[in-house]
Parts: C-alpha cells; sequence; structure tokens
C-alpha cells in the first residue's frame, strides 16, 4: 500500500461522501463498511489504492489508444525531399515510432528514382502513392519549387 494520506487530503473529503460511500459498501460489503465509521482514512486509502491499481492495469490499453489517436491525427503523409546534395524522407509518426523505417516501402520506391535525381525534382514532395512498377507518386508541396 502507498503512504499515509495526509490530513488535508482526507478532510478535503466532503463528509457526505463518506455517507454516500458506506451505504454503497454496506450493500455489498458489510464488513468493508465498518472502515468507514472507524477508519475513514484506511477506507480512502484502500479506495486509492484499487484507483491506482485499476489505472496500471488500464496503461496498456490507454496507451494503445492514445497512440492511434495520436497516428490518425498526425496522418500516414510521408514526404521526400531533393537537395543539390542528395534526398532524405520525412516519415509519418507511425513508421518512426514502429522501428521499420529502414524497411519502409514509400523509402524503397523514393530510393528507385532518387539514383538519378533531375534538376526539375529539387524541393519537397508529398509520396502519395506507389505503383505497380514500385515507383512513387510525387506530389509538389506547394511553394516549394526550385
Ligand atoms: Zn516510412
Amino acid at each position: 500500500m502507498s503512504e499515509p494520506l495526509p490530513a488535508e487530503a482526507i478532510a478535503a473529503v466532503p463528509a457526505a461522501a463518506y455517507t454516500a460511500l458506506g451505504v454503497a459498501i454496506q450493500a455489498y460489503e458489510p464488513e468493508a463498511a465498518v472502515l468507514i465509521t472507524r477508519s475513514p482514512s484506511a477506507l480512502l486509502q484502500i479506495l486509492l489504492e484499487a484507483g491506482r491499481r485499476a489505472v496500471v492495469a488500464a496503461a496498456p490499453a490507454i496507451q494503445s489508444a492514445e497512440r492511434e489517436r495520436i497516428y490518425a491525427a498526425l496522418g500516414p503523409a510521408h514526404y521526400v525531399i531533393f537537395t543539390e546534395d542528395g534526398w532524405t524522407v520525412e516519415h509519418s509518426v507511425e513508421c518512426r515510432l514502429s522501428g521499420h523505417m529502414p524497411h519502409c516501402e514509400w523509402l524503397r520506391a523514393v530510393r528507385r528514382v532518387a539514383a538519378e535525381p533531375r534538376a526539375e525534382m529539387m524541393g519537397r514532395w508529398r509520396i502519395d502513392g506507389i505503383d505497380g512498377a514500385g515507383l512513387p507518386s510525387l506530389a509538389r508541396i506547394e511553394g516549394d519549387a526550385p
């Protein structure tokens, strides 16, 4: 169990909450209801510990849901930037966090056209797809022409 609660925390819980909790507990666990009058601090401690355990148990599902929300919010878009010195792919957040960036299909597709860069390729492009030949479909980002 965690550390004892400070008196301010116990006092912050309205007495009516202890009463309502006592009624609820009495209905299900008559023995636990004794704690409500004998030791509200101990009962609150038990409830906090139960809450902490519930959050810890739910954490993986919460993390997974939050990760999916972030992926959806930021999107799967990949970009490529061609410069006079070379090129680089900006991977999506999902691609970066997955640990599979070196095996990224978008990277492989860009690699096929990046071997022979042409002057008109300079700038930043969104990779919209990969055709049947494995070549990327690129859309220039407006305002980023050479
Ligand atoms: Zn990628």
